[in-house]
């Protein structure tokens, strides 16, 4: 398993910045070439392959065009037909969901299925369609990447023990080198990404290798809940990243706050343009509306965020051997349906962190990641199965007449969905709540035969008086 690691530049002479910003602008116009001639059901589409085109490019002269080395270009020819690659396997996904809809016969959706997945729906009519209708035509954005192959670049360390990553320029046998503020040499491919004047150098380690691989994960089977407040809840009722809300919190009004302050400025610059006053407008786009400063402040909370979610599904780990949770992946909100509301967005963001720490740690320090049914987790009562009040925190279950700690209470539920014949994975909302009611009138009925067995002791004797 591989996972990114970045390392960043250390105060790299601006004019070696510049040299490499014009070499990743003319790759930029690579990425486009090939967007724009293979973007579509002409080349990738009908399963043209990065060396096809590298040796199409080749025999017409289309690469001298652009004025960088061979090894970058042909690079950047891979790293675009694989973006490609993606943006087409998405649709798939969507033609996958449309064929779902269009036929309960199972041998035609097999057909469907096989055409699409071996890239021979151009000559089906339906598939055609949908694939026109999900596919939309993409386009490269990306003018500040450099792609550059494991044996094209290597470190050296100098007398003060820093080190230098030497990457070819545009011309043969120039090297740009850059100062890393890392100890430890990128390896493999690298990707260089060009931000607001600092190079981050990102490259793929062996997970296997890290530190944090090597400590063996527990030996007990534990539920866990995304909560808001923290990352993850477990069924031992212990609570794990508890730092996240108050970052969330902290984030999003901030967001909010800066963007009334911006949108205030914004209106001064337009009146002002308005007014034929474009110094005025001109100082407040370049002085107060710039996005640099704010995309900064945005990579370092994220990367704050990042750590509290691997490290809380660390602590889990650290006791499980097998961890039960919700499919995180799959509950994504689309950027449409939650609007305005910063915080919520902000909270589906980090589902999908918390989704990808469980799967990676899993994998990495050897525990099983199961994932159960969630539906009613959060709601049912885990002593009666009932469906209780949900208050805050809080869980208020009138028939036991307990409050419980909501998400503890989740957490629970959800280990127990581990060994239900009952509940599977993709039973639907409805028929769980259909369950949950059974069971809970179940229980009702076999209270007074339980009422006839020896007295209770005196707390749950006044609970079960108070319910008839
Ligand atoms: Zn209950």
């Amino acid at each position: 398993m591989q996972v990114t690691r970045i390392a960043y530049s250390h105060r790299i002479n601006p004019g070696k910045y510049a040299a490499l910003f014009e070499q990743a602008r003319r790759l930029g116009q690579v990425r486009s070439e090939v967007w724009q001639r293979y973007g579509s059901v002409s080349g990738v589409g009908a399963g043209l392959r990065d060396r096809q085109v590298r040796d199409r490019w080749l025999s017409d002269g289309t690469h001298e065009r652009f004025g960088v080395l061979a090894n970058a270009w042909k690079e950047t020819v891979r790293d675009a037909m694989a973006d490609i690659a993606a943006n087409m396997a998405s649709a798939k996904a969507e033609v996958r969901r449309a064929i779902t809809r269009r036929t309960g016969d199972l041998q035609e959706r097999k057909r469907l299925y096989a055409a699409l997945n071996a890239d021979r729906w151009a000559h089906d009519p339906f598939l055609a369609r949908q694939m026109r209708k999900h596919w939309k035509r993409g386009k490269n954005r990306t003018h500040n990447q450099i792609l550059v192959r494991a044996d094209k670049h290597h470190c050296v360390v100098d007398g003060r023990g820093r080190l230098w990553l030497a990457v070819p320029g545009l011309h043969r046998r120039q090297m740009v080198r850059i100062p890393l503020n890392s100890t430890v040499a990128p390896t493999g491919t690298l990707r260089l990404i060009l931000r607001d004047g600092r190079v981050e150098v990102h490259h793929q380690i062996d997970a296997a290798t890290m530190r944090t691989s090597q400590v063996p994960c527990g030996r007990a089977t534990v539920g866990v809940d995304k909560g808001y407040s923290e990352v993850l809840t477990d069924s031992d009722g212990n609570h794990h990243g508890t730092e996240l809300g108050t970052l969330l919190r902290a984030e999003s009004d901030r967001r909010k706050n800066k963007g009334q302050r911006r949108a205030k400025l914004r209106s001064i610059a337009n009146t002002a343009r308005a007014r034929g006053d474009h110094a005025k407008a001109d100082r407040i786009a370049c002085n107060n509306l710039g996005t640099a400063k704010r995309a900064r402040r945005r990579v370092r909370w994220e990367a704050m965020v990042r750590t509290e979610t691997f490290t809380a599904v660390h602590r889990v780990v650290d006791k499980a051997a097998t961890v039960v949770a919700e499919d995180l992946s799959k509950t994504f909100a689309g950027r449409r349906s939650l609007g305005k509301n910063t915080n919520r967005r902000l909270a589906a963001w980090t589902k999908g962190i918390t989704a990808e720490a469980l799967r990676s740690v899993s994998e990495r320090r050897g525990s099983v990641l199961v994932h159960v049914n969630a539906a009613y987790t959060s709601q049912a009562c885990h002593r009666c199965g009932g469906l209780a009040r949900r208050g805050g925190d809080r869980l208020y279950c009138t028939r036991c007449r307990v409050v419980w700690q909501a998400d503890v209470n989740a957490a629970i539920n959800i280990l127990r969905r581990l060994g239900d014949s009952d509940i599977a994975l993709h039973t639907s909302r409805q028929r769980v709540k259909q369950i949950l009611q059974e069971r809970a009138d179940r229980q009702r009925i076999r209270l007074p035969i339980q009422d006839s067995s020896p007295p209770l002791v005196g707390g749950e004797r006044s609970i079960r008086s108070a319910q008839r």
